[in-house]
């Protein structure tokens, strides 16, 4: 194969995703300057992990590092009622590769992965960068500052951009490239907590709340605390955010369960309209990659898998420098992000769980073991972030949806 005629790469995000595709990029001989600047929030989301990602960390190198100052997480437990709790523990996740995660202080995993782009040879540059559209159609090109930072560093200008700059979606809204929001219009609150019970140690919990849903993410020492709000239900709960966040655990029937006796140890941080996907995601001499392609949904903690996914795939087009490698790699991403979509809406339409307790029921007949031999080999994994792509495995899912749900209510396992 011809050598790929992209060797000097600007990369705007030095975010978890930027950082990876720098240390494959860097790795591989291309010039890489990551712009990053570095204005983050006190607390960030973005903290559980999938088994998926695992894989990705080894082959950076990091999984080492990392598993020193996070979580070890064995699985997740889902609660719907005071009395109806499933727990999923990765190990028993038939053909799972990978049978734990993570749970990640997001300023350790980020700086981590962009010590590792730099100790790779990438040139981190600790600035915020400028992307302009350019005069011809579909192109853009680095600010003048930003170009005079990046050729310095690159010894030369960069032969294309790359927009990793999570939900500043840079390039999506320079060039006004359709995306597609999701159905839900929620807020998520977010804080870290200490004094909150757990069912299962490192376990994620998500309980399904009276309106909406919360995380508890166990991180060492503390809990990180998330609520998922449909916005227009949160303003009975308070003027601020902080207001917001301890009234709604002490008042939710569900989170004053266990968030009574709990203090907060961290300002509240708040998210809204997260749920985008832009339609597109290379053009000629740039590419978007991580939350600055898409975002599906906090639910199944599939952010930094996407990322990730992304960050190698990327690497792997830029190394070819073809169109075609450029058309598989946005083909992924597309696919993976509609993917997890579906999965997301029946969450919150509330057919996944009632699957998953029909699933419980009839495995205990004689038939049902048998044919939960199989459902369990296809179907587990892709919540792991091991087969959300699987062809086989999502039309297996969607026909199980579509068919094995008669004469049951999902509107009784709905978040609201
Ligand atoms: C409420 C909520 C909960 C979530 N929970 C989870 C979870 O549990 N697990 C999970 O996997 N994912 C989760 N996510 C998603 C996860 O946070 C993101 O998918 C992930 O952080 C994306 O990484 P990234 O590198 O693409 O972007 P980011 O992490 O956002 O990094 C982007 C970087 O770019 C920098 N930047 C931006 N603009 C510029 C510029 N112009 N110049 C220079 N630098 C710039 C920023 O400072 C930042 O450092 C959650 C998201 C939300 C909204």
């Amino acid at each position: 194969m011809p050598e790929s005629p992209i060797r000097r790469v600007a990369i705007v995000g030095g975010g978890p995703v930027g950082s990876a595709l720098a240390t494959y990029l860097a790795q591989a001989g291309v010039r890489v300057a990551m712009f990053d600047r570095g204005k983050r929030p006190s607390i960030l989301v973005g903290e559980s992990l999938v088994p998926a990602i695992v894989p990705f960390l080894r082959k950076l190198g990091v999984e080492e590092e990392v598993a020193r100052y996070s979580t070890y997480k064995p699985g997740a437990t889902f609660t719907f009622t005071p009395e109806k709790r499933q727990s999923f523990c990765f190990a028993e996740v038939r053909g799972c590769q990978t049978h734990y995660a993570y749970n990640v202080p997001r300023a350790e995993f980020d700086e981590t992965l962009r010590r590792r782009a730099v100790a790779c040879g990438a040139r981190l540059v600790e600035s915020g960068a400028v992307i302009e559209r350019d005069s011809e159609p579909d192109r853009v090109r680095l600010g003048e500052a930003t170009l005079a930072a990046a050729s310095e560093a690159l010894d030369g200008a960069p032969d294309f951009i790359v927009d990793a700059s999570g939900r500043n979606r840079v390039i999506a809204r320079l060039l006004e490239i359709r995306s597609i929001a999701g159905q839900r219009r929620d807020t998520a609150l977010h804080a870290h907590m200490k004094g909150v019970p757990l069912f299962i140690e490192g376990n994620i919990h998500s309980d399904r709340i009276d309106r909406g849903w919360s995380w508890r993410i166990p991180l060492p020492g503390r809990v990180s605390v998330g609520v998922v709000v449909p916005s227009d239900h949160l303003e009975r709960f308070g003027d601020n955010a902080e207001d917001q966040f301890d009234n709604l655990l002490r008042g939710d029937s569900m989170t004053r369960l266990w968030a009574t006796d709990a203090e907060r140890v961290t300002p509240v941080v708040k998210y809204t309209n997260y749920q985008l996907r832009s339609t597109r995601g290379v053009g000629p001499g740039w590419a978007t990659v991580g939350d600055a392609f898409g975002f599906v949904d906090p639910v199944f903690s599939s952010g930094l898998q996407i990322g990730m996914q992304g960050a190698e795939a990327l690497a792997e087009a830029i190394l070819e420098g073809t169109p075609a490698a450029f058309a598989r790699y946005e083909r992924l991403i597309l696919h993976s992000l509609t993917a997890w979509q579906r999965v997301v809406e029946y969450y919150y339409d509330g057919r996944l769980f009632t699957l998953i307790e029909i699933g419980e029921r009839v495995r205990k007949t004689f038939f049902g073991s048998i044919a939960n031999l199989h459902f369990e080999s296809h179907l587990p994994r892709i919540f792991t972030g091991e087969s959300t792509t699987s062809r086989y495995n999502t039309a297996l899912l969607n026909f199980m949806i579509k068919n094995a749900l008669r004469g049951h209510d999902p509107r009784l396992l709905e978040v609201r």
